[in-house]
């Protein structure tokens, strides 16, 4: 008798467990038909707390909060500014325009420049923004030079960062973009070590001109976005001729109700597919 309660009791905690991992499975189904760049719920950050509340009367609601999260991230008019090559002689600047209209922004920056404005690079960190990583020589020829290239190339970097602020970042956007030279044997190099590679959506062309030409190509870009519910990564640099034009950008988003945001590790990483577009450099 002992022995069939016990039997009746197992398998009742089994079927509940199985109910509970049913419905966190239901709440990741709909976290990933989002698509690319959106924030994991809050329950992937606390794992802990998710053992805890596993298959308890608490669980039902916190899911219910998650997806309600979830929807109101979906509803939010989200864009990703992001700056690389620097920190530049005008660094400084450019944070004082972006304090000014209270946005967020993500730097991928390389280790010289790092090294050569490191109080610029603190200044970015105390003041919330994200830091990641472009590597040492900014050379096509040196970066792609092998598999094992980029990957040694961002452990220098994060290395000169990490000494500087204590942050060790690991997100990276490889010179140039990952499309054509990022292999996908390179990328599987930088994955093994953690790190988290990053592509985007609209390309300002900046460097292209001194001009304000960038902006409208930028707002264009957010436009279409935002028509198809996405929220875009924006490819900018942090060079003078940017940033002088950058408040006209930043009052644009503001008055359509745009809201920036850091890139985060806890982000599934968008980058560019190879589709038989990549090649090793030179070839
Ligand atoms: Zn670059």
């Amino acid at each position: 008798m002992i022995y069939e309660i016990g039997a009746i009791i197992i398998i009742l905690l089994f079927i509940v467990g199985f109910s509970f991992r049913g419905t966190e499975d239901d709440v990741m189904v709909a976290v990933k038909k989002q698509g690319p760049p959106n924030e994991i719920p809050m329950m992937e950050n606390a794992p802990q707390l998710k053992q805890t509340m596993k298959g308890s009367i608490y669980a039902t609601s916190i899911i219910q909060k998650e997806k309600e999260v979830i929807q109101q991230e979906k509803n939010q008019k989200i864009v990703y500014l992001t700056f690389d090559d620097g920190p530049s002689s005008d660094a400084n600047e450019l944070l004082d325009v972006l304090d000014h209209y209270g946005a967020k922004a993500t730097f991928f920056m390389l280790a010289p420049h790092i090294k050569a404005y490191p109080d610029v690079v603190k200044r970015m960190v105390k003041t919330g923004y994200a830091v990641g990583l472009h590597g040492v020589t900014h050379d096509a020829r040196q970066f792609y030079h092998s598999k094992k290239s980029p990957l040694h190339e961002m452990q220098e970097d994060q290395k000169v960062l990490e000494k500087i602020t204590g942050v060790k970042s690991t997100l990276i956007r490889t010179p140039y973009g990952s499309v054509p030279y990022m292999l996908d044997s390179y990328r599987k190099e930088i994955e093994l070590y953690g790190f988290q590679l990053w592509d985007w959506d609209i390309d300002s062309d900046d460097w292209k001109s001194n001009s304000k030409a960038y902006v409208s190509r930028v707002i264009n870009g957010i436009k279409f976005m935002d028509s198809i519910g996405k929220h875009p990564v924006i490819l900018l640099h942090d060079r003078g001729p940017t940033i002088k034009y950058l408040p006209i950008l930043l009052n644009w988003l503001n008055k359509n109700h745009f809201v920036t945001k850091n890139l985060e590790e806890s982000m599934d990483a968008y980058s560019f597919k190879c589709n038989d577009r990549c090649h090793p450099y030179g070839s």
